[in-house]
């Protein structure tokens, strides 16, 4: 076999964010893209993200999109308005939800501009832009390329949506995994076998660790909204808008449902949430079977007695009002900015109240301040004491741990040449490259930023 593929990591190898692999084919000389996104960090306008790109945007003629997580889409709408008008395809789920967060996260930008003078990178007409080229394929669809290549999506049970995109030539497979779910998960279905592949690139953002409380979170959810009732206080719980929203809805539902809590008012106060949440609604079939039967059955899984969807300012300011017990779900997860942090200025000052973080809270965030156990904190230019419990659960993360990720790899171990280690920081990367090798006995490589490998494919 003589035809090859060139593969650059043009982002995502020693960082977590930042996703964007090119590849270019020695056949064709097409060149195609896996996710273009935003790299991260606790300032959200980092340098690297207005950088040139790598490539010519405008020779690019495909662009496949593993999920709607802004470190694999957010600089989308910047590679079109610098030339690009090839191809865009992911799942129709990644396609609406990236609508929603592509537009939420510009008007973010639009109102640091306003503090910092720095103006948004992309706007509106170029998130339109992208859309006019995206068009939405089902799983394991053929997708023809160019030069007998074939692309096909794998459910990677990370977010709604959310897939593995393979490329096959005469029997040789490549296979990205964007990012791995942590399954089972309270909604999503499990990651899928992975196809049989001779080159594997794999994120790696748990390299390193296991999940300790995957099994006691829902334990831990209900005995905090138990606490909360009994205290009459209020339970606030800082959420990302996209699946970690969904999945605890979800719990509370099933909650209230098997009368497992007393009812109280829960308010889901995040308009991206909302719209996020309907979005879910619409792509029932990507739900996995226990939640499909849950909905057969009857129930409507994010609806249940005294919740509401507070929508406007004036719905959400009246919820201060009303009260406790109650439980405010609101975004950010971080609390780095949105309805939340008027929450916290609110409920902070008092022991009755409880702020549960469900996630990883950046360095330098208000969530990480807090978690870091901090007496008092500034939020809208007040000093605000801390007498609230403030808890803490990682259980809802949407990653595959360690032990996953290693599991997942080795069902490839009797065709995979090379593994790629990808998407973690450099610490997680080497230490699951190491035991992919000593475990699994697989040919590891975690790649350097910017660094490229041929393929035989
Ligand atoms: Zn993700």
């Amino acid at each position: 076999m003589s035809s090859t593929l060139t593969l650059t990591f043009a982002g995502g190898a020693g960082s977590v964010t930042g996703a964007n692999f090119h590849l270019t084919d020695s056949v064709s000389g097409m060149q195609c893209l896996v996710d273009c996104g935003l790299f991260q960090g606790a300032s959200t306008s980092l340098p690297k993200n207005v950088e040139p790109f790598s490539y010519v945007p405008a020779d690019i003629a495909f662009l496949f999109v593993t999920h709607s997580h802004m470190d694999h889409i957010g600089r989308i709408p910047r590679l079109v308005r610098e030339g690009f008008h090839g191809v865009i395809r992911s799942t129709p789920a990644t396609k609406d939800l990236a609508y929603e967060m592509l537009k939420d996260s510009l008007s973010v930008l639009r109102s640091e501009q306003r503090k910092t003078g720095i103006e948004p990178p992309y706007d509106d007409e170029d998130i339109e832009g992208a859309m006019r080229l995206w068009e939405g394929v089902e799983y394991h669809q053929d997708i023809p390329i160019s030069g007998g290549l074939v692309a096909r999506l794998y459910d990677s049970g990370h977010i709604l949506g959310s897939a593995m995109v393979s490329f096959t030539r005469e029997g040789r497979t490549l296979v990205i995994t964007g990012d791995l779910g942590n399954s089972p998960a309270p909604i999503v279905r499990d990651t899928e076998v992975l196809p049989e592949a001779h080159y594997l690139v794999m994120e790696s953002v748990y390299g390193d660790r296991n999940h300790e409380d995957r099994d006691g979170r829902t334990e831990l959810l209900r005995s905090l909204i138990l606490e909360t009732v009994e205290k009459k206080g209020t339970l606030v719980i800082p959420a990302f808008s996209l699946e970690r929203t969904q999945d605890v809805l979800f719990e509370i539902n099933n909650f209230v449902e098997s009368h497992a809590i007393p009812n109280v008012p829960v308010f889901m106060d995040s308009p991206l949430a909302i719209r996020v949440t309907s979005i879910y609604r619409k792509y029932e079939r990507y739900y996995n079977a226990d939640v499909k039967s849950v909905i057969k059955s009857g129930d409507d899984i994010f609806k249940f007695p005294h919740l509401s969807f507070t929508e406007t300012r004036e719905e959400s300011e009246r919820i201060n009002s009303i009260p406790g017990p109650k439980v405010v779900i609101a975004g950010s997860g971080m609390s780095n900015g949105g309805r939340v942090r008027h929450h916290e200025r609110l409920y902070l000052p008092d022991a009755k109240n409880t702020i549960l973080l469900v996630g990883y809270q950046v360095p330098g965030s208000l969530g990480r301040q807090l978690l870091e156990g901090a007496k008092k904190v500034r939020i809208f230019d007040t000093e605000v004491p801390v007498r609230a419990r403030i808890a803490s659960v990682n259980g809802y993360s949407a990653h595959k741990d360690m032990d996953g990720l290693i599991a997942f790899a080795a069902q490839g171990a009797k065709t995979l040449e090379k593994v790629f280690v990808t998407l973690g920081e450099p610490r997680s990367s080497m230490f699951l490259a190491q035991r992919l090798r000593d475990y699994a006995d697989l040919n590891t490589h975690v790649p350097e930023d910017g660094e490229t490998v041929t393929l035989a494919l």
